[in-house]
């Protein structure tokens, strides 16, 4: 029994060590890779873990403008900017980006908790780039 709970807090913990690695808010296909690379453990076991994780608050699911899932392991107001172009995520904590996110928002009573931006990704940006020809 103790044995088992230990497995399944380690697994937790690779969960989570997976979605701290990065800022950048990963689909739950993302969150297996990086967690399978260090340990076998099973597909459900990793959502159920991101599932059990999310209802505790260490970290947040949202659903970008493509309509996927992510999972973000950063607890704090974020601004999201997904590529138009290949969708690929990018995070910046809300407070680095505006004064606004940190001081006039909460004056005003209110919480942000997530800013969308869309706008086109590094590679996709890149001259003679064409559309779809790599994927984030
Ligand atoms: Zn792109």
């Amino acid at each position: 029994m103790l044995a088992s709970q230990n497995r399944h807090t380690m697994q937790r913990r690779l969960v989570l060590a997976a979605l701290k690695l990065t800022d950048r808010p990963l689909t739950a296909e993302e969150v297996v890779r990086v967690v399978q690379h260090r340990q076998r453990v099973s597909v459900s076991t990793v959502y159920r873990n991101l599932d059990v994780l999310t209802e505790r608050g260490e970290i947040f699911r949202f659903t970008d403008p493509r309509g996927v899932h992510r999972f973000s392991g950063v607890p704090q107001s974020l601004v999201y900017c997904t590529c138009g172009c290949c969708g690929q995520v990018e995070s910046l904590a809300a407070d680095r980006v505006s004064d606004d996110f940190r001081q006039r928002f909460p004056q005003r009573g209110i919480r942000v908790a997530t800013v969308y931006l869309q706008g086109t990704c590094a590679v996709c940006a890149k001259p003679g780039h064409r559309k779809g020809a790599h994927r984030g």
